[in-house]
């Protein structure tokens, strides 16, 4: 696989070469020369059907160019979907950059350049292991195979759905690879098995028709910013778990992680103590985590000696799998309403709702990914979750409530995916590449048995 996987790398280094980013404010030309260069490379690799597809986001504009690309399954062989993106985060303040973001460098067994983990490693990961495949197998391959690449999951996949509702059939399969994710660490595999979810919205407190002099008013009254200060305390219990009641907690992530690595990766000051109980990984991936990231009330340089008579917070809660965001989105307001401190009026305004995913681990395609990736590292592959959401998941969840979604990936937490001086990690790519074409070929040989 030497010489090959030397084409595969410097192929990934020709795809980090294009700036394809697909933010509205940003030209789109080398997105679509993305587009093309992933195309022909899928092409080459043999698949038919290969095209270049976009839909319309609301305004009227088209959406990021994805490349789709089908190769139709044998009667009686299952169809497997092999997702990646395209586009790429903007690279941010360049002097923060050690090399050129644009030109992939390869220094200590690492590839440097925007995309050369996320995503592009992804691509090629997908491509070099179809081509493995359909080089051992020729005439007797009757898997099916499809490509999605997709080229604007950077800029939030503002056309996803009605991407996937265009084109349900063309995409349809039994299982779908979705490569954006992390290992464990170097020399450690993982198969991502749960994202968390997401509610988010406004709290506001009411006090005062208008604000009034603090010196003739202040005392019988407390301003909106301590009121909603006290209101926003009530949302953790004294040990900093999440105090909403009706919000789902599990504690069963089956990887510890070491306080000193979270407090590191973190960057948490010394001194501070950590929030909530339960291992770590499960405070991150499996309970509820609730933040307020943003908060209205005049700002210090132009305070004044008042009263004042509203003040308003955004939160954001991250949502445990197994959890419904409806019901949390219903939980917050209940507990806001029902903790107004003083009886001042509480206005709560819900925002964005996202789903939490689980992967049924004991699925035929959950083991297939377990047993490819330890056999292509050497060592098991450990269950992870992520703490954050990939939104299109659950896009995906919902449009095919049927099908079987891995979630695995090239980065480890090094990569410093979205961040200056992203790299991949080269040994770890040529295992993810093997643990695909097992994957691949088994599934070829045996089915989802
Ligand atoms: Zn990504």
């Amino acid at each position: 696989m030497d010489r090959s996987f030397d084409q595969t790398l410097a192929r990934l280094k020709d795809l980090v070469a294009i700036p394809g980013i697909a933010w509205p404010s940003f030209d789109r030309t080398p997105l679509e020369r993305s587009a093309d260069a992933v195309a022909a490379l899928v092409r080459e690799a043999g698949l038919p059907e290969v095209q270049v597809l976009t839909v319309n986001k609301e305004d009227g504009t088209p959406g990021g160019p994805a490349v789709v690309a089908r190769r139709p399954a044998a009667e009686g062989k299952p169809t497997i979907l092999l997702y990646a993106h395209h586009d790429v985060q903007p690279v941010g303040d360049e002097a923060l950059w050690e090399t050129a973001p644009f030109t992939a460098v390869e220094k200590d067994g690492r590839l440097y350049g925007r995309g050369a983990a996320d995503d592009k490693a992804g691509i090629m990961a997908h491509i070099a292991a179809y081509a493995a495949v359909s080089e051992v197998f020729s005439d007797s391959l009757g898997l099916g195979v499809t490509f999605f690449i997709e080229g604007e999951e950077e800029a939030g996949s503002p056309t996803f759905r009605s991407f996937l509702e265009t084109n349900r059939e063309l995409l349809r399969a039994d299982v779908i690879v979705v490569a954006d994710s992390s290992n464990w660490k170097v020399g450690i595999p993982a198969l991502t098995t749960s994202l968390r979810g997401l509610v988010d919205g406004v709290i506001e407190v009411q006090v005062l028709k208008h604000a009034v002099h603090s010196g003739m008013f202040g005392g019988p009254v407390l301003d909106a910013p301590t009121l909603l200060s006290r209101l926003i305390a009530t949302l953790h219990d004294d040990d900093g778990n999440v105090a909403v009641e009706g919000l789902v907690a599990a504690d069963t992530a089956s990887v510890e992680m070491p306080e000193a690595d979270y407090r590191a990766d973190a960057s948490v000051l010394d001194g501070v103590r950590l929030a909530g109980t339960g291992s770590i990984a499960s405070r991150l991936w499996t309970k509820p985590a609730l933040s307020i990231i943003g908060f209205d009330a005049p700002a210090v340089d132009v305070a004044s000696n008042t009263l004042i008579p509203r003040a308003r917070a955004k939160f954001s809660l991250r949502l445990a799998p197994g959890q419904a965001p409806a019901e949390a989105m219903e939980a917050v307001r209940r507990h806001v309403e029902a903790n107004a401190p003083f009886g001042a009026k509480v206005v709560f305004t819900p925002g964005e709702a996202g789903n939490p995913f689980r992967t049924d681990t004991s699925s035929a395609a959950a083991s297939l990914a377990m047993w490819a990736l330890g056999e292509a590292w050497g060592v098991p592959a450990v269950e992870t979750g992520i703490g954050g959401s990939i939104p299109f998941i659950a896009d995906l969840t919902e449009v095919y409530p049927d099908v079987q979604i891995l979630v695995t990936g090239v980065e480890d937490p090094d990569s410093r995916a979205h961040s200056a001086n992203e790299s991949l990690h080269i040994g770890d790519f040529r295992n993810a590449v093997l643990a695909e074409a097992l994957m691949l070929a088994r599934l070829n040989s045996e089915g989802l048995a």
